[in-house]
């Protein structure tokens, strides 16, 4: 069986109070995941340290890392920081790359650091041109990394990618990296989600909102493993 992964971004959302209630949820009613399946939830930075408490049956993520070691670098979180919190790191999320000026170059920087710290890099791309640049990466990131292809018109928006265009993306993404994982992210729930885990060239998917809820993210889980 091929290995699925399902990956949950929770964005710029949640206090801490509001995370401890969405951990106390989704503990309670987790569902055992069978092995090809891997849950990584990636939670705002401030709730991290509670993610790391306790065991849950899920991995855990952060959203960004600094493309800097640790040093003088005034706000940014260095890999060897968040090693001990997280198993994966999202790099490159196209909110990222749009509103805080990320480019190719500092995507691959970070992914570098990432690796070096042994933490798994699930690299965001929206186009093939970005997957273009990051050949720099290899063969390092071909061993370690996934993609995770997010169209920029799916994100958020409610309506998501049909899963054969998906698929054909992916099967582009795979030419030029064969071994790597490639997730779909955009609009993915419940409803939608086996069609982009069944497409041949796709091991997963990203989920924005629907990771939010306890509710929506369990049944989300549910249906792939169903
Ligand atoms: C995302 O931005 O990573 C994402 C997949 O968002 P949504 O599921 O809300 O479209």
């Amino acid at each position: 069986m091929k290995k699925l992964f399902i990956l949950g971004n929770w964005k710029s959302n949640k206090t801490l109070s509001e995370a401890k209630s969405w951990l106390d949820a989704v503990d309670g009613a987790f569902p055992v995941l069978p092995p090809h399946v891997t849950v990584v939830v990636c939670p705002n930075f401030l709730a991290l340290p509670l993610f790391a408490e306790k065991k849950h049956g899920f991995s855990v993520g952060a959203q960004d890392i600094s493309p800097y070691e640790t040093g003088a670098y005034t706000g940014e979180i260095a890999a060897d920081m968040a090693k001990s919190l997280v198993s994966h790191v999202m790099i490159g999320h196209s909110e990222r790359r749009k509103y805080f000026g990320e480019t190719d170059e500092t995507v691959a920087e970070k992914t570098k650091r990432a690796i070096a710290a042994g933490i798994i890099p699930v690299v965001c791309v929206s186009a093939i041109d970005q997957v273009q640049k990051l050949a720099v990466l290899t063969p390092e990131f071909s061993g370690r990394g996934i993609f995770l292809y997010e169209p920029l018109f799916a994100i958020g928006s409610g309506k998501s990618d049909t899963p054969e265009n998906a698929d054909r993306v992916a099967g582009d993404i795979a030419t030029l990296f064969p071994t790597v994982p490639i997730m779909y992210g955009g609009s993915v729930t419940a409803e939608n989600v086996k069609g982009f885990v069944s497409a041949t060239h796709l091991s997963g998917v990203g989920v924005g909102g629907a990771s939010l809820t306890p509710h929506a993210f369990l049944a989300l889980i549910t249906s792939v493993i169903a």
